[in-house]
C-alpha cells in the first residue's frame, strides 16, 4: 500500500492529494493540525489529540465540524493503510474562499489527513543521547494553538542541524527556557523534574500530560514552573517529549555537557515506563 492522503473524504495515494491555491491554510497559515502516532497497529492517545484539535479549532472560531466525522476518517486512513507503526497528519484549514485577510462567514473547513511510517529517531540517538542549542523564541503569541504556523519553528530546527546539533530549545527574551522546537522540555535537577507551564507560550504536549501522569505513579516529584538557561545547563538530566521524539534525552546544550554529559536514570526510567503504556494503550481497531 503507498502513503495515503485523504482530502475532504476521498482517499487517495500521498502524490495525487491537492490543495486549492485559495485555501486559507495556504495563504494566511490559517489552519490547525495534529500527528498521531500508532504502536503495533494501535494509535495512541487519540482521544487526547482529537480533545487538542477541537479546542485548537475553537480558540481560531473555526466552524465547527463532527468528532464522529474526524475520528471516522482517521480510522478508516489508519485501518486502509495496515501500517502497524503509522504516522498520521492531521490538518485542518478553515476554508477556501477569495484571498482577503477579512474572514468571511460561512465556510467550509478543509480537512486533509496524511499516513506514512513513522520517522524513527535513531536508535544511538536515544542510547547516547541528543545535542541541542538555545535560540531565542520569535514564534507568535498563542503557541498553545497548534497551528501549521511552523516557519520559527522550522527556522530554528535548521540552525540546530547547521550547527551540527540535533534541535533548537525555545527561550523567550526575558530568558525563561520554553520547548522544543517540535517536544516539551523537562529538567530533573535534584531529584525533581521540572517542566515549563502550561501557558500561551508553549504548546500542552500530550505526551508531556503521559509523562507527568508517569512521575506520579512512580512517586517521582513533577512540577511546573518557569525556569531559566542557568538552571537548564545546570540541570542533572534535560529530555524532550513529544509525539515523535517520545522522550528523549539531551546530553550537550549550547556546546555544555548536560551533567555528566551521558542519559541519566530518571530519562532511562520514564522512556521504558512511556513505551509500555504505548505498547500497553491504543485506539484498538
Ligand atoms: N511543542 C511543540 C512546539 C510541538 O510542535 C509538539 C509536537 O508537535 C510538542 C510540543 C509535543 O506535543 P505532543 O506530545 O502532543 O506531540
Amino acid at each position: 500500500m503507498p502513503d495515503l492522503a485523504y482530502v475532504n473524504g476521498e482517499i487517495m495515494p500521498i502524490e495525487r492529494a491537492v490543495v486549492p491555491i485559495e485555501d486559507r491554510g495556504y495563504q494566511f497559515g490559517d489552519g490547525v493540525y495534529e500527528f498521531v502516532a500508532s504502536y503495533e497497529g494501535r494509535l495512541f492517545m487519540l482521544e487526547e489529540h482529537l480533545d487538542r484539535l477541537e479546542r485548537s479549532m475553537r480558540e481560531l472560531a473555526f466552524d465547527p465540524i463532527s468528532r464522529t466525522d474526524i475520528r471516522k476518517a482517521v480510522l478508516d486512513l489508519f485501518t486502509l493503510s495496515g501500517y502497524p507503526r503509522a504516522g498520521l497528519y492531521i490538518q485542518i484549514s478553515r476554508g477556501v474562499a477569495p484571498r482577503n485577510h477579512a474572514i468571511i462567514p460561512g465556510m467550509t473547513p478543509q480537512i486533509i489527513m496524511t499516513i506514512r511510517p513513522v520517522a524513527e529517531i535513531p536508535v544511538e540517538k536515544r542510547k547516547n543521547g541528543a545535542t541541542a542549542i538555545t535560540v531565542q523564541d520569535t514564534r507568535w503569541g498563542r503557541c498553545d494553538i497548534k497551528t501549521v504556523q511552523l516557519l520559527s519553528n522550522s527556522l530554528a530546527k535548521q540552525k540546530s542541524l547547521d550547527a551540527g546539533c540535533d534541535d533548537a530549545i525555545f527561550v523567550s527574551d526575558q530568558g525563561i527556557v520554553r520547548e522544543g522546537t517540535s517536544s516539551n522540555l523537562f529538567i530533573v535537577s535534584g531529584g525533581r523534574l521540572i517542566t515549563h507551564p502550561l501557558t500561551d507560550n508553549i504548546l500542552p504536549g500530550i505526551t508531556r500530560m503521559v509523562v507527568q501522569g508517569l512521575c506520579r505513579d512512580a512517586d517521582l516529584n513533577v512540577e511546573e514552573s518557569f525556569f531559566g538557561t542557568d538552571a537548564l545547563l545546570g540541570a542533572d538530566e534535560v529530555f524532550l517529549t513529544g509525539t515523535v521524539t517520545e522522550l528523549l534525552p539531551v546530553v550537550r546544550i549550547d556546546g555544555k555537557s548536560i551533567g555528566d554529559g551521558k542519559v541519566g536514570p530518571i530519562t532511562r526510567r520514564l522512556y521504558d515506563l512511556l513505551r509500555k503504556q504505548a505498547m500497553a494503550d491504543g485506539t484498538m481497531i
